[in-house]
């Protein structure tokens, strides 16, 4: 084979003559951020699209998930998952609250609520699980759980832009739910992201936290950051928003054509949409048991590097393991995130993804067995 960099994605991009035309009009108002129009067609977009009832545009997805903490004038701590990207932990810590690790389920990796339940205690204040690869957690148990204990409920669903269970949009479970429209997502605005939330009160809270806590013309009545949606980035949020149907039938391809190739493999497993999801297929994750497969993970990922295809050992490490948590967490308590983080690898998966890719990377990978 002829080595061709594949790279683990891809952003998706409109026509470039349709997102010129979406931003003709910057040239002549000269209103380039601070909630111009551009932003507020996209969040009444977004409303529609994500079928929710209030939304907050953000500069990318970390602020957001910040900000939204500290709307909530949260105080103690809050029960998460080591099995997540960086953001979700230090977004936590950077607030000033404290983090608790739980344990991820074996078939979908999205946090346990048995395990988040089993930890909760006076110090508690909120329950912040992931929808990992765009697999929605347990909604009904967490809703159960955080109803019971008088928590708020943060859902991390920068990996669920359009999923639904149940004809149920993923803005809609817990209190709030963050999502991210970083170029590597689904759903891109090259840099952004924003929070869903119940309750329609949090609107000016998170529209002033993320212009400087900045209340009126002479008023500042929160100590905010600035992480506000400039129009440019709002402008490409508007053209994507069209195409992410299509993007996301053509993903659908990509994905089975994966799944076909590494169906019935002994030790290969790939972490399927749940039966009553309507997924995005934002990622494709494949977990390697080296014992039934016969080579590891690394093996499987150095080899591949190797003819320049480029996956991701995403989520590896375990926040837990991160350098600057060290000391604070046991990875070893949290016995089913360190395995599968430890077997996972995402392979390439993008819109365009071309099926003779596929199978180049598929027959490289089942060609590590031993
Ligand atoms: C991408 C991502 C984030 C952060 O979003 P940004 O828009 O990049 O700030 C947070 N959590 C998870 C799980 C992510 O994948």
């Amino acid at each position: 084979m002829e080595n061709k960099t594949i790279l683990v994605t891809r952003s998706s991009m409109p026509p470039l003559d349709e997102f010129v035309k979406e931003i003709g009009l910057l040239w002549e108002t000269h209103w380039l951020t601070n909630m111009g129009d551009k932003h507020l067609q996209l969040e009444r977009d977004l409303v529609d699209y994500l079928d929710t009832d209030n939304i907050a545009l953000f500069v990318n997805g970390h602020s957001a998930l910040e900000c939204v903490q500290e709307a909530m004038d949260l105080h103690g701590k809050v029960i998460t998952t080591p099995f997540t990207f960086a953001s979700t932990t230090h977004s936590i810590v950077r607030v000033g609250l404290t983090p608790v690790m739980a344990d991820i389920r074996e078939d979908d990796y999205t946090l346990d609520p048995e395990a988040v339940e089993a930890l909760i205690d006076e110090d508690t204040c909120a329950i912040m699980p992931v929808h990992v690869y765009g697999n929605l957690c347990d909604t009904e148990a967490f809703a159960d759980i955080a109803a019971r204990h008088g928590l708020k409920l943060i859902y991390d669903a920068a990996h669920a832009f359009g999923v639904r269970k149940d004809g149920v949009s993923s803005a809609n479970f817990g209190d709030a739910s963050m999502f991210s429209f970083h170029a590597t997502k689904v759903y891109n605005t090259v840099e952004g992201g924003a929070i869903c939330f119940r309750d329609a009160r949090l609107k000016p809270l998170l529209d002033q936290w993320k212009n400087f806590g900045i209340t009126g013309t002479e008023s500042v009545e929160y100590v905010g950051g600035n992480a506000k949606m400039n129009e440019l980035c709002a402008a490409m949020g508007i053209c994507n928003l069209r195409h992410v149907d299509e993007e996301i039938a053509k993903r659908k391809v990509v994905a089975e054509h994966y799944w076909e190739r590494f169906d019935g493999v002994s030790g290969v497993t790939t972490c399927k949409p749940q039966p009553d999801i309507t997924p995005n297929y934002a990622y494709m994750p494949v977990v390697f048991d080296p014992e039934r497969f016969g080579a590891t993970r690394d093996d499987v990922y150095a080899a591949l590097m190797a003819v320049d295809i480029h996956p991701r050992k995403y989520f590896f490490p375990l926040v837990s393991d991160y350098e600057c948590y060290e000391g604070l967490f046991d990875a070893s308590a949290t016995p089913v995130a360190q395995r599968v983080a430890s077997q996972v690898l995402t392979l390439p998966m993008y819109a365009d993804l071309p099926i003779e890719d596929i199978d180049a990377i598929c027959d490289i990978v089942l060609g590590c067995r031993r």
